[in-house]
């Protein structure tokens, strides 16, 4: 018999890759979808508690597969209620993800920002998984266990790809995981749900439009082409007017919701003439835009905007037509915000 750690894990494999399984094991075909109603829709964490596979079929699946859950390897709880998580992936490396809980005008929600990669190769000057560089991509096992193991699992009701690495650079695992959330075998979430972020490489970004119908946040940070390649090396091959006129041609009717990420830099982007550029560039598009605060990390000569600053800008964008709001900053006392995490041990 394989040792566990050998085994080939079955949460994240999509419907046909289970069908494969159970064909490859010379057991009826229905048995795929029961397997995936034990694994996404009841949460199981052994092949034992399948009941209502033979126990001939129990050990044989138990031969060479595992459920593949992995609890987190650390966590650290921020004062405000937001909860990081560290999880261990292939090769001892560790990446994060963070729990975020909030009432949105009485609504309760639960969110988790997950992670794609291992570090990221997109280099952007002002992020701490960009510093690390890229070490890897998650396989569609460990994105998905980011969202099952977690002890607040059962409570999450949004799903953020905004985590550490760049979504589109691992866009087949991160698609299969969408499907997994979403189709009917899965967890049938609403696509609604569910947020990918990316700072617009353009055929992943085409990729994503079609396949998926979750939100689509793009980091867009400065509308002028030479100060944003400065900032975000991917502005040289995708021109985020370029990425904008592809958006301006896309249907986002049936809710679908595009959202602009925009963090504020004191004396960089922060005044007047970026807001009309911005207003400009996003000019027949749905887009609303979040401004973020920029959480100093080290060795980067880069200061967030003040309040009243980042007030203005909204007030200005508003009275353009442009949809604004200044996202609350969450979990900045455990290098949880935006742009912050970098996979290191936690506690
Ligand atoms: Fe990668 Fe996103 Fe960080 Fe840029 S901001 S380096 S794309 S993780």
């Amino acid at each position: 018999m394989n040792t566990d750690s050998e085994k080939r894990p079955l949460l994240g494999m999509t419907i046909e890759e289970l069908q494969s399984v159970v064909t490859e094991l010379a057991m009826p075909k229905f048995t795929a979808s029961q397997i995936a109603q034990w694994i996404y829709e009841k949460r199981v964490t052994s092949i034992e508690s399948m009941t209502n596979l033979s126990k001939q079929n129990r050990e044989k699946l138990s031969l060479h597969y595992t459920v593949g859950r992995k609890s987190p390897a650390g966590e650290a709880r921020s004062k405000d209620g937001t909860a990081k998580y560290l999880f261990e992936v292939a090769g001892g490396k560790m990446v994060e993800s963070v729990y975020i809980p909030d009432n949105d005008r009485g609504n309760e929600r639960a969110t988790l920002c997950v992670s794609s990669q291992v570090g990221c190769k997109m280099g952007c000057r002002f992020c701490m998984t960009g510093k690390q560089g890229f070490h890897g991509n998650l396989t569609a096992n460990e994105i998905i266990n980011q969202i099952f193991s977690i002890p607040e699992a059962e409570r999450l009701t949004n799903i953020v790809y905004m985590g550490m690495g760049e979504p589109t650079d691992n866009l087949d695992e991160v698609l299969k995981t969408v499907r997994m959330m979403t189709e009917k075998w899965g967890l049938a979430w609403s696509p609604k749900r569910i947020t990918v972020s990316t700072i617009g490489a353009i055929p992943g970004l085409q990729r994503l439009l079609r396949e998926t119908h979750v939100h689509i946040a793009i980091s867009v940070h400065s509308p002028f082409h030479d100060e944003r390649k400065e900032l975000m090396p991917i502005e040289a091959a995708f021109p985020v007017s370029k990425v904008m006129e592809l958006l301006r041609g896309y249907d986002f009717a049936h809710q679908r919701r595009l959202s602009v990420e925009y963090i504020m830099w004191r004396g960089v982007n922060d005044d007047d003439n970026h807001a009309d550029a911005l207003a400009s560039l996003l000019k027949g598009t749905s887009a609303r835009v979040n401004l973020i605060r920029f959480h100093a990390i080290p060795g980067v000569a880069l200061n967030t905007s003040d309040e009243k600053r980042m007030t203005a800008f909204r007030d200005y964008l508003n009275s353009k037509g442009v949809l604004c709001t200044i996202r609350r900053s969450r979990g900045e006392d455990i290098m949880a915000a935006c742009g912050m995490l970098a996979g290191k041990k936690l506690k």
